[in-house]
């Protein structure tokens, strides 16, 4: 089988999907259920329809575009990523695993290729966090790592709940629906740029993924107490944006000193109350982002976080109240999947890199209930969720060509 990537019409595709956007170009915003992501889900159901696809959608509105094997009724073997950017990201970020897996697909066509197992595009709902809080909802209720219950807690910060804001898009059915059952992938193999600088400074074109660090994320909100900024006496303070301050610094030396370059410790958000240039702190809400490819590591971390919030609130006579969002356990790669791809790799000519996803994905998730892998692309710089993130077409159709292969040995 002579496989043929058509990389001009997939670049010409990944511009067209960057049109739909919030932001002005080069940057994307694409933000779940908003008009500019309902407009991108068209269109992208349009082109899955032109390959021939069958669509379906669940009740979060993860869509499915399936190629039916010769067998329908043996497990299928899924790609696929997300379409939703976060503000102000790039053309890249999961876009890739999207037309790229339907490029593959494509390919696989044209080429007379005949799957045994079906091959399904699965393009999951919200990865990114922006609206809901929280990251890969549409793929922690499909592996069930997510209970529709606590979904339909989740609001978006105009109160409006996941079950308003899914009714108003017309989606129909119940979220305790969107669950698939254990054994409904054969292998789930996601393709998406690194994210991270490995594969461009080592010069090698792919990279298979072998390990999703574990991630986990917190808010934290710090109570002290307010007052004027002149007025009240250094010894008299209870300022929580010190407070907030003692524990950042606490968070970083227990990520760094955790034994392991692997560890990664974030607070990206710092809100202060009330915020003004002569008003002493009351309140500062703080975000963590926590991640590690070793899952008792990772938790080593958060206890040291713990302690260190216990000894700040005494010292500062400060409330602290820590509220953990989540704290997922890390992802091996099924080795079916993995020899495949370095397989595919090898076959072409093509070095690749065994290497760990620092960046977590919907693959994550799917690992729960499927054997899953990932294809790496590099990115110019490592540079992800800015406009200026970028993949050359060389890069983008190479990966596309091992997908395209991957699929093909996993679907026979
Ligand atoms: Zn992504």
């Amino acid at each position: 089988m002579k496989l043929l990537i058509d990389e001009q019409k997939l670049t010409a595709e990944i511009e067209d999907l960057a049109n739909f956007s919030d932001a002005d170009p080069p940057a994307v915003t694409r933000i779940v259920f908003t008009p500019t992501d309902l407009q991108a889900r068209d269109w992208i159901r349009a082109r899955c329809e032109e390959a021939g696809l069958r669509i379906r959608q669940d009740a979060i509105g993860n869509t499915f575009a399936r190629w039916n094997g010769e067998e329908p009724d043996a497990l299928a073997v899924g790609t696929g990523s997300h379409i939703d950017a976060i503000p102000n990201a790039g053309k890249y970020d999961g876009v890739v695993g999207v037309l790229g897996g339907l490029e593959a697909i494509r390919a696989l066509r044209r080429a007379g290729f005949r799957p045994r197992h079906s091959i399904e595009l699965l393009i999951f709902t919200s990865e990114e966090p922006t609206r809901f809080g929280i990251g890969c909802l549409g793929s922690r209720l499909l592996a069930g790592a997510l209970s529709p219950d606590d979904a339909r807690k989740l609001t978006d910060k105009d109160g409006a709940s996941i079950e308003d804001v899914r009714r108003q898009v017309g989606l129909d059915g119940s979220l305790e629906q969107v669950k698939l059952p254990e054994g409904y992938y054969k292998a789930f193999v996601e393709l998406h740029i690194e994210q991270g600088p490995l594969l461009e400074r080592e010069q090698v074109p792919l990279g298979v993924v072998e390990c999703i660090a574990a991630p986990a994320s917190l808010r934290i909100t710090i109570e002290g107490a307010g007052g004027h900024a002149g007025g009240v006496l250094m010894p008299d303070r209870r300022d929580a944006l010190c407070a907030a301050a003692e524990l950042i610094l606490a968070l970083e030396h227990a990520a760094k000193t955790s034994g392991a370059i692997d560890t990664v410790a974030t607070v990206g958000i710092c809100d202060v109350f009330p915020g003004a240039v002569n008003s002493i702190p009351a309140r500062v809400r703080l975000s963590v982002d926590l991640r590690d490819t070793d899952l008792s590591r990772r938790d080593s971390v958060l206890k040291a976080l713990e302690s260190a919030s216990r000894a700040t609130a005494a010292k500062r006579e400060v409330a602290i109240h820590s509220e953990l969002l989540n704290a997922d356990a890390p992802a091996e790669s099924g080795p079916e999947i993995v020899a495949a791809l370095s397989q595919a790799c090898l076959q072409h000519g093509f070095a690749h890199k065994i290497m760990t996803s620092r960046a977590y994905h919907d693959s994550l998730f799917i690992s729960r209930i499927a054997p899953v892998a990932m294809l790496f692309i590099p990115c110019r710089n490592g540079y992800s969720h800015r406009p200026d993130e970028y993949s050359t077409p060389e890069d983008i159709e190479r990966g596309t060509l091992v997908l395209a292969e991957t699929l093909a040995t996993l679907a026979s």
